[in-house]
C-alpha cells in the first residue's frame, strides 16, 4: 500500500508553506517544557507527547474575548480573522469534543463569534506511537480534515475531507510504508478506551436512574477546593460569563469562561442561588455530562480526553469519581 509519509523536517516544510493560506497553529514547547498550541516558529515543534494540557477548543473559544463593540456609531460584531486557521495537535478525543461544541454553538442560536474562527478551519489530528512516554494515541478516523499517524518516528498522512485532500496534493512525493505498520497501529488503537467508556456508561446509568445519594456527593465535594482547573481544562465545558469594559469611545462586551464549581456560578441578582451548596455544584459537574446531556443531546458529552483527571489537585476528575461511584453503587 502506498501512503504519504513525512519526516518531522518535511512536516515543518509543509506547515511553513501552508502559512500562505492559513494561520497555522501547532503544539510548541515553552521554556519550561510545557506544550501549548502556538504559532509555527513560536517555540520548538512539540507534536509528540500526547494531548496538550490546555483546553484545546480554546483555539475557537478563548478564555476571554470581545463579543460586541458599542460606540457612538452603534453596535459592531468582531470581524472574522483574515485567514482561516490550520490547527495541528488534536487527539481523537479532542476532535470528538470539538464536534460536540460545534453542535452546541449552532443549536437554535448560531454563535457567530465562535464560527468566525471555526468556519473554514482545518483540523489536523495526531495519533499513533507518539503519546506521553511512547503511549499509543487512538487513531481518529474521519472526525478531522487530516491525520498524522506516527509510526514511532515519522508521520503517515491521511486526508479525509476535500480540503485535507487538496492540502496533501501539494506535498507531492509519496513513500512506501509497510502495510503491517499501519494495520498494527490501527488494531492496537481499536482496543483503546473501551474500559473507560464502559465506566462512563455505567456511571451515566446510575445517575439517570437516580441511584447516587447525596452522601456520595458530599464526600466528593469535601475534597473539592474550587480551583476550577477541571472546567478550565475541559474541551466540552462551554459556560461563560459576560462583562462590559470601557474602550475610550464606548464599551466592549467581553465573555470569559465560567466554572460551575464557583459559588457565584448561578447566583441571581436577587441573591437567590439555585446551586448555593458545594455538594450540588460537584454533583452538577459530573451529572451534566453524564445524565443531563444524555437527555438533551442523546449522548454523554465527556470524551475521555483525560484533562480533568490530570489537572485536579485532589484526585476527583470525572474518571476517578465514576470509578468510586460504580464501585459503591454499581
Ligand atoms: S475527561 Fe474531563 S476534561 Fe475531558 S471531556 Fe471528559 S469531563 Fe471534560
Ligand atoms: S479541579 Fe478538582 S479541586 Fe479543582 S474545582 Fe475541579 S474538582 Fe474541584
Amino acid at each position: 500500500m502506498k501512503v504519504l509519509v513525512l519526516t518531522e523536517q518535511k512536516l515543518m516544510e509543509f506547515l511553513a508553506s501552508a502559512r500562505t493560506a492559513y494561520d497555522v497553529r501547532v503544539p510548541v514547547s515553552l521554556h519550561d517544557g510545557t506544550r501549548v498550541i502556538g504559532r509555527l516558529g513560536e517555540g520548538p515543534l512539540a507534536i509528540k507527547g500526547g494531548a496538550i494540557n490546555q483546553k484545546i477548543t480554546s483555539i475557537f473559544f478563548p478564555h476571554m474575548e470581545t463579543v460586541l463593540k458599542c460606540s457612538n456609531g452603534g453596535f459592531e460584531s468582531p470581524e472574522p480573522a483574515p485567514k482561516p486557521m490550520l490547527v495541528v495537535g488534536f487527539t481523537k478525543q479532542d476532535a470528538d469534543c470539538l464536534e460536540f461544541i460545534d453542535r452546541f454553538y449552532n443549536d437554535k442560536f448560531r454563535d457567530d463569534v465562535y464560527f468566525n474562527k471555526r468556519d473554514n478551519a482545518v483540523i489536523v489530528c495526531v495519533s499513533g506511537r507518539c503519546g506521553a512516554n511512547g503511549k499509543l494515541l487512538k487513531v481518529s478516523g474521519d472526525n478531522c480534515d487530516m491525520e498524522l499517524i506516527c509510526d514511532g518516528q515519522d508521520y503517515i498522512v491521511r486526508a479525509y475531507t476535500d480540503v485535507g485532500k487538496s492540502l496533501i496534493e501539494d506535498i507531492g512525493s509519496t513513500e512506501i510504508v509497510p502495510e503491517e505498520t499501519l494495520e498494527q497501529i490501527e488494531k492496537e488503537s481499536d482496543q483503546l478506551c473501551v474500559e473507560g467508556l464502559d465506566l462512563l456508561n455505567a456511571a451515566s446509568k446510575l445517575l439517570l436512574e437516580d441511584k447516587v445519594p447525596d452522601e456520595f456527593w458530599q464526600s466528593i465535594s469535601d475534597r473539592c477546593i474550587a480551583c476550577t482547573s477541571c472546567n478550565l481544562a475541559c474541551p466540552t465545558c462551554t459556560c461563560f460569563d459576560v462583562f462590559d469594559r470601557t474602550n475610550g469611545c464606548g464599551i466592549d462586551r467581553w465573555r470569559i469562561w465560567d466554572s460551575c464549581q464557583l459559588d457565584g456560578f448561578m447566583r441571581e441578582a436577587s441573591g437567590h442561588n439555585p446551586m448555593g451548596q458545594e455538594l450540588i455544584r460537584t454533583r452538577r459537574r459530573i451529572h451534566h455530562k453524564l445524565a443531563a446531556d444524555v437527555t438533551r443531546w442523546g449522548h454523554i458529552t465527556c470524551y475521555q480526553c483525560g484533562r480533568c483527571d490530570n489537572v485536579c489537585p485532589t484526585g476527583i476528575g470525572i474518571m476517578s469519581v465514576c470509578k468510586e461511584m460504580v464501585e459503591k453503587y454499581g
